[in-house]
């Protein structure tokens, strides 16, 4: 299909962060043209087009740390730190899904991403039915880099979500060769160990190797709560990040998630070996894991891209977004730490270089692939517009409300208000449906909290730091 999309201002995200009154012509999966007066191009003659008056248009947003097969269990586990959270509810509700089930998660979690502007996501995946989230995101549009789970050991973890080193690495080299690069390359796979403490240095080391030999990315979760550090430290008598380096886990091809207590030979390391740091602030407020660093680590040179994690309520990227600014704020009781436009750059260029695929996405440029969203600021939250500065109003005030359209690869999955991919009253229908059926199969109590929960003692407020 061709596009013009005609009448808006595009917010391109380009070296010089141009704001331009501009049309935009998408030919197949790829931005054409794009600027004041490329309606008159023969190449446009053909288009079809789309008026955008009044609306803003962004490069669409990069979740690049979560976990859909979660959705469906959204405020089931309210209220948990870290560790209670995993083992008293979320590993038995994910060792419980079918493959229908993490396939309703994947619609239900696609529909919010849409529906808030998010057209790329990486994600973690589970120990089982992978495939489903696979066949979802190849329906759907979506782009993303997808990883099995892999765990095989750990206290706490559940049988429905072990597995051998052996079976886990077999798992993952099946998923490479049936859906990398599915889609036109739409589709990509990644290498996705849980954590330290629920791996064995065997498979931490088989999974780098098949990581590296097919030219994958790592992705796995780093000293996101103390509670994680001391059990890395009790098992292995290193620093998280440390252990990671030494096994490998560091470097242009790794993203770790969270990264929200380091100390300072660690983030050295991370700034040294051009590791991505994926920032998930809603996550780490919510479960009261800390306030990541994450000015500080973009000034030592750090690549830092933003992650809605697991089911934590709401997935929202615009108040993501604000929340990775204002978080920082209060952290270095600094106004002017994390500004609006680098919040923004963090939500798009920092997931693209993330996902490695800066050269084709994050931006809305000529030759870029047509991953865009369109915004309607002229909604009460996001007035008055007299003297505001764009990026302000998107990163402190809009929502999804705000979003229109969301295309990808030149698909329109989003259309003006209107999901094109997605069946949503059947989604939403089969959710309550397919979550009561895990909440059974999983043995948990209809609507109470976890008996038991560790009452887990109060943490400074502040980073550590050496
Ligand atoms: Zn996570």
């Amino acid at each position: 299909m061709k596009y013009l999309l005609h009448g808006c201002r595009v917010v391109t995200m380009n070296a010089r962060r141009d704001i331009l009154d501009a049309d935009i012509l998408v030919d197949g999966d790829r931005i054409a043209a794009l600027g004041p007066d490329i309606a008159v191009l023969p190449e446009a003659r053909d288009a079809e087009r789309v008026d955008m008056t009044g609306r803003v248009l962004l490069p669409g947003l990069i979740q690049a740390h979560m976990h859909v097969t979660q959705i469906l269990f959204r405020g089931l586990c309210d209220d948990l730190e870290l560790m209670d959270w995993l083992e008293k509810r979320t590993w038995p509700l994910e060792g419980a899904h079918s493959a229908a089930s993490n396939a309703v998660s994947a619609r239900l979690a696609a529909l919010e991403l849409i529906r808030s502007g998010t057209t790329s996501l990486v994600d973690m995946g589970t120990i089982r039915h992978e495939d489903a989230i696979f066949e979802v995101m190849e329906a759907v549009g979506l782009r993303g880099l997808f990883g099995k789970c892999m765990m095989d050991e750990g206290a706490g973890v559940p049988a429905s979500m072990r597995e051998s080193a052996e079976d886990s690495l077999r798992e993952t080299e099946r998923l490479i060769r049936k859906w990398h690069m599915r889609g036109g390359g739409r589709l990509r796979c990644a290498v996705a160990p849980r954590f330290i403490p629920s791996c064995s240095d065997a498979l931490l080391t088989s999974a780098r190797d098949l990581a590296r030999a097919n030219g994958l990315r790592l992705h796995t979760h780093a000293s996101e709560n103390m509670g994680e550090i001391a059990l890395v430290e009790g098992s292995r008598r290193m620093r998280n990040i440390l252990y990671l380096h030494k096994l490998g886990y560091t470097g242009e091809d790794v993203l770790l998630a969270h990264c929200v207590w380091l100390d300072g030979e660690e983030k050295r390391v991370l700034a040294d070996t051009g590791t991505h740091v994926v920032h998930c602030p809603s996550s780490n407020t919510k479960m009261s894991s800390g306030f990541a660093p994450v000015a500080e680590l973009r000034d030592m040179g750090v690549n830092v891209a933003l992650g809605l994690d697991g089911a934590h309520n709401h997935m929202d990227s615009f108040l993501e977004m604000r929340q990775a600014s204002v978080l920082q704020k209060a952290l270095l009781n600094n106004p002017l730490a994390l500004p609006a436009p680098e919040a923004l750059e963090i939500a798009t260029l920092g997931g693209a270089r993330a996902m490695g695929q800066e050269a084709e996405i994050g931006s809305l440029e000529v030759g870029k692939k047509a991953d865009l969203i369109a915004l309607n600021l002229e909604m009460p939250h996001t007035l008055p517009a007299v003297g505001r500065d764009v990026v302000g109003r998107i990163v402190y005030e809009a929502t999804r409300e705000n979003v229109t359209d969301s295309m990808v690869d030149g698909r329109f999955l989003y259309r003006a208000g209107k999901f094109l991919t997605l069946d949503a009253g059947a989604v939403l229908r089969d959710a309550e449906r397919e979550c009561l059926g895990c909440i059974c199969r999983a043995g948990l109590e209809f609507g109470t909290r976890p008996e038991n929960a560790v009452q887990r003692p109060i943490l400074p407020s502040r980073q550590v730091t050496s």
